[in-house]
């Protein structure tokens, strides 16, 4: 179908829809059963087979199933069946890991996929972009990437970037009008939008023509494989640094099959307690534990309202020193009111609140009739009139649909008895020029009955004065002389002051209504300005605050008056009393490295645009910090990219903004930024804490047997022993370490130095001293309890069994805290003390279950050696303890 060539009418027809109400659930239900879901088809997953098998395609889980299945050949069956089910065993236990990773990264993906909006049984509704069909009518504006391929039916100043269908980076400006005879190439359908697109300006309605694989996007989807999932820094270090733990294990478990040898052990038997070491030391399971880490991590964050998009922003979360973050919205609720209103060297008072049209208009606190004021209502009319949103009332509650700024001037209109409906009767609105952040005003055309056009403007009350030659002043139109400048100036500032949001309102008659915009926006007659209150959050002071004993300076960035913005940053306390506040303008003269020298004094920058933001970024960042930056409009995104941290908005945010960011805010709301820092720091801290206790668990297993076979003592481990603790002492509680909650002081620490090793922070000491001492303690149980009774090995060797399982499992809680053991209460990991508890009873059934007796190589033990064998095991974690203690003291 060529739907291009057809009048809007006729593709309105084919496709059977009514424009003015949308297709009904039911229908678009049916639409989709039969078409499907408008998705693109994915990549190939790896089966779950394939997944399975995956986790024995470890090197040396290889060589120890054969080595099994060569011992089960020479008749060591139990040996090799016990063996070969701990390997499986734990590769079902991998692959579950796998899979857990693997659903919550795809849970992920599904919650920040993109939504529109759709017309559907006479209303406006957002659903995710997957539920559009053919016929649907969806609207979008600057900002939105387009859901789906449609042809336009109404558009107001629509630009589309189609970049990623044609290449062509400039956006290209849309109409409604058939095209005859066109080749049909996507860049020349100027009538149409497509999937994948981003509208860089204005706003348009289109019908669904093509959805999923039939779009222009599907048609090359091939094209567009799915990305390659991304690393963290601390997994890519993970993964080098396997690569050498794998070297090192290997040479240390050679060296102790080579001792063994050479001390006369049997090779057989040492090459199987080789392998054993070898499979038990190398930390192959450590990769996929800190993916469930981090994935269970961002299950958390998205439970506090923040969803991470890109996995490494996790761990650049705890390094934070900056949060740069808007005003508008999310240091303050959004929920405006106006409350004071100017206009001549006269002021009144508005009363109420929210979007509640009750309330009263006070001049020098007498009460008035708003109507009875001819300039008044003519600005409230006005600022109506200038407003694309809606204030829509449903049983009474009434609600906004748009901008809170425009929603307050809306109300205020109310309140003076006007109503927008009954003024779109009155005037006929030609043509709008929409808000953006850069221009900060608006305006419309617009035409009354007798046919008059007029230009009217609102926004900035700086911006509108610039473009205004002259002002209403007692209901008549003068010159705006420098006294008349001054007094208006004089009324911005006195509002501002007290941290009211200004807006002003001016306007223009006008010959005609196809004025080009820069001549229907100059010569402006400026009537009066509105102020509105946008309170403050409630949490945000104490979110500031423990940003700042974090070690994170809170910076303020705003569209809003200098003045306003300083009275609201004060209350925020996030301007310190030596702390200075910048504009726009003074930005705009200073270059990069100007800005850099005074940048760490600025806590505040006023009446910036988007672009203001990517030169603070760069600034903040060329000064060394490690910088979060908020944005919500199509022109953050370039600053957002270019943060460490860019975060975008869940609810105002659009999607530009979005597929920008590393994290998005669900309620816009900045305590939400420091509960992810809190959240980001603590992940990190879990997988130290499990990199910790499993590597100094392997550290003690490995030199266990090295002491042994160097004193030529026999072994003091059966290889099944060594695979046991690996598969349940180590595996259990390592993967609640992931589950740990935070430290009380997470946000009282200094952020992390990005380029800190693993290792840092005295981590490879804890390591070195905890595995040394864990497996001198092994020895010395099974050395004396082997030489009281050399007859009684397997005795010995059950002996330091449960050593080492207990001295690890005592070891898990002092992994808990970068401090001693003493400093955490052992109680608060719920899931840690099920580990343990498990660990601990699977071992006793090892031990005294008597069918898996010679399976395991175990012998029941006696009381009184098991109180030697508890002394033994929590040795290595107090004696440690007790030496960070003293030396604390001194
Ligand atoms: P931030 O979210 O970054 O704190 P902001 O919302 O304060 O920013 P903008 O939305 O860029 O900043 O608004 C800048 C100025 O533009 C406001 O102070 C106000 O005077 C004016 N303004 C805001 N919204 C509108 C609107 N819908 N129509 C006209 N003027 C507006």
């Amino acid at each position: 179908m060529k739907w291009h060539e057809l009048t809007e009418q006729e593709v309105i027809q084919s496709l059977n829809v009514d424009i003015k109400k949308g297709l009904s659930e039911k229908e678009a239900e049916n639409r989709r059963k039969k078409l499907g879901y408008n998705e693109l088809a994915e990549g190939k997953r790896q089966s779950n087979l394939l997944l399975f098998f995956g986790q024995f395609k470890d090197f040396m889980v290889l060589v120890l199933i054969a080595a099994t299945v060569i011992s089960g050949l020479l008749g060591e069956y139990i040996d090799a069946v016990a063996i070969i089910a701990i390997v499986i065993l734990n590769g079902v236990l991998g692959f579950i890991q796998e899979k857990k990773a693997e659903k919550s990264l795809a849970a992920l993906k599904e919650l920040s996929s993109p939504q529109t909006t759709v017309l559907r049984s006479g209303k406006w509704v957002k659903i995710p972009s997957r539920e559009i069909v053919v016929g649907d009518c969806i609207k979008f504006k600057s900002g939105d990437r387009i859901g789906a391929d449609v042809r336009l039916i109404q558009v107001s100043s629509l630009e589309v970037e189609e970049s990623a269908l044609t290449g062509e980076s400039v956006p290209v400006g849309k109409h409604t009008r058939p095209l005859k005879g066109n080749q049909g190439s996507v860049g020349d359908m100027q009538n149409m939008a497509f999937m994948g697109t981003l509208v860089t300006r204005g706003s348009g309605v289109g019908v669904v023509v093509a959805t999923g694989m039939k779009t222009a996007m599907g048609q090359i989807a091939d094209l567009l494989q799915t990305q390659e999932q991304q690393l963290t820094p601390m997994q890519r270090k993970l993964e080098e640094l396997g690569k050498v733990l794998i070297v090192v294990a290997l040479l240390l478990t050679v060296l102790v099959a080579g001792i063994g040898v050479m001390q006369g052990h049997a090779v057989y038997e040492m090459f199987l307690a080789g392998v054993s070491l070898a499979v038990a030391a190398i930390p192959e399971g450590l990769p996929a534990i800190v993916t469930v880490a981090l994935a269970l991590g961002v299950q958390r964050m998205i439970k506090k309202n923040s969803i991470v998009r890109k996995l490494p922003a996790v761990e650049t979360l705890g390094c934070a020193t900056v949060i740069c973050s808007d005003k508008t919205g999310t240091m303050t609720q959004n929920q405006m009111t106006v409350t004071d209103i100017w206009i001549s060297n006269k002021s009144w008072k508005v009363t109420g609140a929210g979007y509640q049209p009750a309330g009263e208009f006070f001049e020098n606190g007498k009460k008035i009739d708003p109507a009875a004021h001819k300039p008044l209502k003519q600005m409230l009319m006005f600022g109506m009139l200038a407003s694309t949103s809606d204030i829509i009332e449903t049983n009474g509650e009434y609600s906004l649909d748009g901008d809170p700024t425009e929603g307050a001037l809306i109300v205020a209109g109310m309140k003076a008895g006007l109503a927008k409906s009954k003024l779109l009767k009155q005037f006929h609105i030609m043509r709008e020029f929409p808000f953006d952040s850069d221009r900060k005003m608006m305006s419309v055309i617009v035409q009354d009955k007798d046919g008059k056009c007029f230009a009217v403007a609102k926004g900035a009350p700086d911006v509108i004065l610039e473009r205004s030659t002259h002002v209403l002043w007692h209901d008549r139109k003068e010159r705006l002389t420098e006294q008349r400048k001054n007094d208006i100036q004089k009324a911005i500032f006195h509002q501002a002051n007290e941290a009211l949001r200004t807006i002003a309102v001016a306007y223009k008659p006008l010959h005609t209504g196809s004025l080009p915009q820069a001549e229907a926006e100059s010569s402006l007659i400026f009537i009066g300005i509105q102020g509105m209150i946008d309170p403050p959050r409630p949490e945000v002071k104490q979110a500031v605050k423990e940003c700042g004993e974090a070690g994170i300076k809170t910076v303020m960035i705003t569209g809003d008056h200098v003045i306003t913005a300083q009275a609201i940053a004060k209350e925020l306390e996030i301007l310190p009393p030596n702390g200075k506040v910048m504009d726009g303008s003074s930005l705009s003269k200073l270059t990069i490295e100007e800005l850099e020298e005074v940048v760490d004094d600025i806590y505040v920058f006023a009446r910036v645009s988007p672009e203001h933001k990517l030169k603070i970024v760069k600034a903040l960042q060329n000064k060394g910090h490690i910088v979060a930056m908020t944005g919500d409009g199509v022109n953050d995104a370039p600053a957002i990219k270019a943060a460490d941290i860019g975060i975008s908005m869940g609810m105002s945010g659009t999607d530009v903004a979005k597929e920008a960011s590393s994290l998005i805010l669900v309620d816009d709301n900045f305590a939400t930024i420091k509960a992810a820092i809190q959240e980001g720091r603590n992940i990190y801290d879990n997988i130290r804490k499990f990199i910790r206790y499993l590597l100094a668990s392997n550290v003690g297993e490995i030199l266990v047997m090295l002491f042994a076979m160097i004193l030529a003592l026999p072994l003091p481990l059966v290889p099944i022993q060594i695979l046991w603790v690996n598969l349940v002492t180590d595996g259990l509680p390592a993967m609640a370490l992931g589950l740990d909650p935070a430290e009380e002081d997470v946000l009282k620490r200094k952020p992390r130095d990005p380029k800190e090793g693993i290792f840092s922070r005295g981590l490879g000491w804890k390591i070195l001293s905890r595995g040394f001492l864990i497996g001198l303690s092994t020895l010395l149980v099974f050395y004396f309890i082997y030489e009281r009774n050399t007859e009684q090995l397997a005795y010995a060797q059950t002996a330091a069994f449960a050593t080492l399982v207990l001295s690890q499992l005592i070891l898990v809680f002092d992994s808990r805290t970068e401090k001693t053991i003493f400093d955490r209460n052992p109680f608060s990991n719920i899931y840690l003390l099920l580990a343990v508890f498990s660990s601990i009873i699977l071992m006793l059934v090892v031990i005294y279950y008597e069918p898996l007796q010679p399976i395991f190589h175990t012998t029941p033990i006696m009381a009184r050696d098991w109180l030697f064998i508890f002394v033994m095991s929590a040795l290595p974690t107090f004696l440690l303890a007790g030496s960070i203690l003293t030396r604390k003291k001194r």
